[in-house]
């Protein structure tokens, strides 16, 4: 029995009284003034004792008894807040909501005054933010590795329907879930030059000798699992400059010269992804890649020595998991650790590193596979720069060993590429220094064979393995969606909080009209909340009653937002057209930032703005069709609109989304699912049925086949009357009569070279929509499919996907199971 039912009134006296000790002794407030700030601080301090004993008894029994130990190495852990995703694991919900009700304090209030921790993009941190979550829930001993940015993704406001990007300070008031550790630091250099040294007839030993050293300084953040049984760390590297001043020069009076350095070198750790349109904001990033994965191999040895006292056992003691190529950089400096440091031999060295380290890949877009310049290595790094290059002699001799004179091949898997200007392939580095390498769907998987990785996967078949990525059910179905949770333990009883195995247990009440009405009334309350939101932010009144699609993720041009917004348009004609028709009442919701230099991305939030004005103040339309764009999408935002949709909008050009992990939020929360057969979206399909979701466009093979052949975008607009109207809607200025030119090379290169198929997928894509409308308008058939979504999507817990690492690639044992 969960533990928050059986609350007593002691748990709830023992808890406000500790809430109000922190209040008072560790912020120095008293009740009357406090606000809901210091209450959050106070609660969560709270909140954090009761995980520090288990944390700390735990660490040390994993040594003591010699477990393997798994790190996550990422550049981004996308955690969102902390208050309610810990209480609720604690099983102290309702403990904590008497404590604070007892005081006075509104525990949403308070809850809400947590800042939303953003240290990430998008999908690929907030995986690593629900793989912590997983590890810890199953009782994997775990380290998460990344970088304490003071400044994580930029707030998105919209102005005029422009974005603007404003800084974001989620440390400025203090971060209660932390514990600084300023004893542990490590040196990381950069620059400077490499001396051999003769240490016999045969050996020479090379030692570095960086010009510049910066401090990585530890900042623990504990996580804890389902049911507070592990707690594990997500460990954050801070930069310190070791010469905070330079007193010489203070005294004399430049003041801001004494401390130009050491502004420098802590400018590592002040934002989430540089912008790197210049060769200083590159050089940056660069840095932080080093900065981050040297800190966590020179932590992970140090703790492996200590209690093993040899390099040899890593292997067996240790799982490094690289989450993309962003700490690829960690198997040179492995390398260098064995090496230089532990006179371990090169090859032993090298079986050590593959031994240990596993490659997540993300993206089959050739331009996010990162490379680096050949100069700005050997400049910043360059004791790693040798080692790659004798990683690759090694790496090409043995390919040239098993397919002479293959020109082509070798030129094809080399470390470097030689090009315009010589480049380091880190996708490259990550491939041959793991001894795994995953995809995270099974489409995406297969891919990776196929295309980028192809010559690899020929000569290390069985190293590229799927891992199809999942979430954790905990955030985003029992804290997100209360009402779902409890009609759900209500129908299949508690353990099904355990055991998302016992989901489809609902198939046979999907044919109850009265579970449907129960599973119909919660997403009414959950799109009640979110039509008071959008008519709070927006100062816009949409109807609870309406069918709400939604497509809240990155704004990309492969995510197509673009097809979304001109099927919009195409329906406002048809309506206009016939306004007495009875048309599904139908809400757009749109969320999602652009990346700060992505143009083509900020004119598409633009348009969504244009088209919003005009159909959102358009009386003809008698309230058929609404368009919200909700500002900031942040994790917080995610977690309220989710459970408030009808509609969930997959509509990525096929082959070009890795997984998408939105995707299966959605569909959990049920919400139909709108999509192209591209990522997850293809088990999905699996999983919940064709009869279910609403799968239209070009497969991957036809995108392919379409691109080769050079098929243009004219061809699909011929085609389409419909979509021909729309396009000379957006060309004439209808949207943009203060520039009636805005959206003329937006249309351009949709009638042109269209190179993410939307032209080619329109008249597709309206159909489906079409298909959704007819599907609504018979409410039994409607809530039977989403009810049979909610019941097929267990397998997407991330707690299937770390059983899955941990058995295939880690080779760990899991405590708990899923
Ligand atoms: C889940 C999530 C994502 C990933 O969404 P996709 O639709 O898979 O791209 C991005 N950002 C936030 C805040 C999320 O919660």
């Amino acid at each position: 029995m969960p533990k928050s039912e059986a609350t007593t009134p002691q748990d709830a006296a023992a808890l406000s009284e500790a809430i109000l000790r922190k209040l008072t002794y560790d912020l120095g407030k008293s009740r009357a003034g406090a606000r809901d700030r210091d209450w959050f601080m106070a609660t969560a301090l709270a909140v954090r004792d009761r995980m520090v004993d288990r944390w700390l008894t735990q660490l040390r029994a994993s040594y003591e008894t010699g477990k393997k130990q798994v790190y996550y190495l990422s550049l981004e852990f996308l955690i969102g807040r902390l208050l309610r995703d810990c209480i609720s694991n604690l099983g102290l919900n309702q403990e904590v909501a008497a404590a604070l009700a007892s005081l006075g304090v509104d525990f949403e209030q308070v809850r809400q005054a947590e800042p939303d921790a953003a240290l990430g993009n998008g999908g690929l941190g907030r995986l690593a933010a629900c793989f912590m979550e997983s590890m810890a829930s199953l009782g994997i001993p775990a380290f998460g590795y990344g970088i304490r940015y003071e400044h994580g993704l930029f707030r998105q406001l919209v102005r005029e329907g422009w974005q603007r990007e404003y800084p974001e300070d989620w440390l400025t008031f203090g971060n209660p879930w932390e514990y600084a550790r300023p004893e542990i630091a490590h040196d990381i250099g950069f620059g400077g030059s490499v001396e051999a040294v003769a240490v016999s007839e045969l050996r020479v030993r090379h030692v570095w000798h960086p010009a510049e050293t910066v401090q990585a300084v530890a900042y623990d953040t504990p996580v804890v699992g389902w049911r507070g049984r592990h707690v594990n760390t997500l460990r954050l590297w801070s930069a310190r400059a070791i010469d905070p001043l330079k007193l010489e020069a203070f005294n004399f009076g430049d003041h801001v010269g004494a401390l130009a350095d050491r502004m420098r070198q802590e400018s590592i750790c002040k934002v989430l992804y540089p912008s790197d349109e210049t060769p200083a904001g590159q050089e940056l990033r660069l840095r932080q890649e080093y900065f981050f994965a040297s800190a966590a191999l020179q932590d992970l040895v140090r703790r492996h020595l200590r209690v093993y006292g040899d390099l040899r056992s890593l292997p067996e003691k240790v799982a490094i998991q690289l989450n993309d190529t962003h700490p690829a950089i960690a198997i040179a400096e492995l390398m260098r650790i064995c090496v230089d440091q532990h006179d371990i031999a090169w090859d032993e060295a090298w079986e050590i590193t593959r031994g240990c380290i596993s490659y997540t890949n993300h993206t089959l877009l050739p331009e996010a596979l990162e490379s680096w310049p050949v100069p700005l290595m050997e400049r910043l790094l360059p004791r790693h720069m040798q080692i790659i290059y004798l990683i690759n002699a090694h790496h090409l001799d043995s390919v040239r060993h098993a397919h002479p004179e293959d020109g082509r091949l070798l030129s094809s898997v080399s470390l470097i590429e030689e090009g315009h200007g010589r480049r380091v392939r880190m996708g490259h580095l990550a491939f041959i220094g793991s001894h795994k390498v995953n995809g995270v769907s099974a489409l995406h998987s297969e891919l990776l064979k196929q295309t980028v990785f192809a010559d690899f996967h020929a000569l290390s078949p069985g190293r590229i393995v799927n891992k199809t990525n999942g979430i954790t059910f905990r955030r985003w179905l029992h804290q997100a969606n209360p009402g779902l949770t409890g009609l759900l333990t209500e129908a299949l009883g508690p353990e099904v909080l355990d055991r998302p195995s016992l989901l489809p247990g609902l198939v046979p009440q999907a044919e109850d009209a009265g579970f449907r009405g129960r599973f119909a009334a919660v997403k009414r309350a959950n799109k009640e909340a979110l039509a008071s939101v959008i008519r709070h932010q927006l100062d816009l009144r949409v109807d609870p009653g309406a069918l709400f699609d939604v497509q809240i993720k990155r704004i990309h041009e492969y995510k197509r937002q673009l097809l979304n917004i001109l099927e919009t348009v195409a329906l406002y004609d048809a309506i206009r057209a016939q306004p007495m028709k009875d048309w599904v009442p139908r809400v757009k919701i749109f969320a999602g930032k652009a990346a700060a230099s992505y143009h083509r991305a900020k004119l598409i939030i633009k348009l969504a703005h244009d088209v919003a004005r005009v159909v959102n103040s358009d009386p003809t339309l008698r309230g058929a069709l609404k368009l919200a764009f909700l500002p900031n999408y942040n994790v917080s935002l995610a977690e309220l609109i989710v459970p408030a949709a009808d509609l969930s909008e997959q509509i990525s050009t096929a082959g070009m989304e890795a997984s998408g992990t939105g995707n299966m939020k959605l569909a959990l929360n049920g919400a139909l699912t709108i999509g192209t057969l591209d990522g997850a979206n293809v088990e999905i399909l699996e999983h919940v049925g064709a009869e279910n979701i609403h799968i239209f466009g070009l497969t991957t093979e036809q995108v392919a086949a379409h691109r080769a052949a050079g098929t243009r975008g004219e061809a699909a607009v011929a085609a389409s009357p419909r979509l021909g109207e729309v396009l000379e809607a957006l060309e004439s200025g209808v949207f943009s009569p203060d520039e009636p030119d805005r959206y003329r090379g937006l249309v351009a290169s949709l009638r042109g070279d269209d190179y993410f198929l939307v032209s080619a997928d329109f008249d597709h894509y309206w159909e489906a929509q079409r298909a959704v409308d007819a599907r609504w308008r018979d409410p039994a058939a409607w809530q039977r499919a989403a009810v049979l979504n909610t019941a097929h999507m267990g397998w997407f817990s991330s707690d299937r996907t770390i059983a899955e690492y941990a058995e295939d690639i880690w080779r760990v044992p899991v405590a708990h199971t899923a």
